[in-house]
């Protein structure tokens, strides 16, 4: 069996270094927002290229802490839209709504899933404060376009970056392609702790002040408030794993960009449609290996006989979720498409040549 993501292998190799981490804040007997966290936020701007780095509780709240950051300034007010691709998992969405504001829902290219510039430009109205767009699977989404637009219409540029740790493009890594990025460390991400984190990065001073407040209940003195803010910390034990781990993620991630090479020049079958290779001045992470097939029910049935484990990111649209009515009237027929026919294969730092050959094998036998 080939499993989708084996976690316990990931973490394996680290299980010594994660266990003198422990250690070493039992020793300290420092438990929030110490030395690993700090550690961390400078090692990830730095690893980012920017100024800053807020370290947050998880992906979701790094989002939120972003749009609340931004309405504390001023920038941003209860009402306002912000442009999201239809495409995407739910907390790019979750984040705005949590923040007061209303998300307008952008149909992705076909071809590369990514939120289209030329649809985003259609969107785009005298309510419009804010760009969300998301690198989903680990590939840049048309920064040069999007960033231009919103320096033509005074529009903020927030990144989720919470697929694409370590992606770039032109050298740019994601986190400094926008005014601010909110990033995940769910274990499942290609940096990933062992629990849930997440971080915000942004060269804005003032935006990074009020953030390192926000996400400690708005304050930047014990017991002095200056804003309703949140507790969303860092963990100071996830920060000493993710530590660990950050050193390896350019590695990681070349041994994905290998795997998806490897699945992109040996799979040859017209019922599979492959994921589009990304230009050569991008750096694609990919996250997640992605194909569209016209049967997926009888694909996925298919690769399961051959005991090879697939996922489907993601089986319902946003616009299409019971919990989110507001969202009915903006489905997308490209997003129903793409809803309908993707499924994910095995990829990771870890997937052996001998795992992807036989995943290789079992896509090709499918007919
Ligand atoms: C994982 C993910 C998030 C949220 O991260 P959590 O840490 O689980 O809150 C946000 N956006 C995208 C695109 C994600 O994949």
């Amino acid at each position: 069996m080939v499993p989708f993501l084996d976690l316990q292998k990931i973490n394996e190799p680290y299980r010594l270094s994660f266990h003198q981490a422990l250690d070493k804040m039992m020793d300290a007997g420092w438990f929030i927002l110490g030395k690993a966290v700090q550690e961390f936020e400078h090692s990830f701007a730095q690893f980012c290229g920017v100024q800053h780095c807020i370290g947050v509780a998880n992906g979701l709240d790094a989002l939120i802490l972003i749009l609340e950051g931004y309405k504390e300034l001023g920038k941003l007010k209860v009402g306002d839209e912000v442009l999201v691709p239809a495409n995407t998992y739910i907390a790019s969405i979750l984040a705005v709504f949590k923040a007061g504001l209303q998300p307008i829902l952008v149909a992705p290219s076909l071809e590369t899933f990514l939120i289209n510039p030329k649809e985003i430009e259609r969107n785009i109205s005298s309510k419009t404060k804010a760009i969300l767009p998301v690198h989903l699977y680990g590939q840049v989404c048309d920064m040069a376009a999007i960033n231009q637009l919103a320096r033509q219409h005074g529009l903020l540029v927030i990144e989720d970056a919470a697929q694409s740790h370590g992606a770039a493009s032109s050298g740019v890594r994601c986190g400094a392609l926008g005014d601010a990025a909110g990033f995940s460390f769910y274990p499942g991400k290609n940096l990933g702790a062992l629990g849930d984190a997440g971080a915000i990065t942004t060269n804005d001073a003032r935006l990074a002040e009020a953030l390192f407040a926000l996400r400690n209940y708005g304050s930047e003195k014990k017991y002095y408030n200056q804003y309703k803010g949140l507790n969303s910390r860092l963990d100071e034990l996830q920060a000493a794993f993710l530590m660990q781990k950050l050193p390896n993620l350019d590695a990681d991630n070349q041994h994905r960009k290998a795997i998806a090479a490897f699945y992109s020049a040996k799979i040859k079958n017209d019922l599979v449609n492959l994921p589009a290779m990304p230009s050569e001045q991008e750096q694609h992470v990919w996250h997640l290996f992605v194909l569209r097939v016209a049967n997926r029910q009888r694909f996925m049935q298919h690769m399961t006989d051959a005991g090879i484990q697939t996922m489907i990111h993601y089986p319902v649209p946003p616009s299409q979720q019971q919990g989110y009515p507001e969202l009915k009237g903006m489905s997308c027929p490209i997003t129903d498409t793409i809803h309908q026919e993707v499924v994910s294969l095995p990829i990771s730092n870890i997937l052996t040549v001998a795992d992807a050959e036989k995943v290789v094998a079992a896509v090709n036998s499918y007919h």
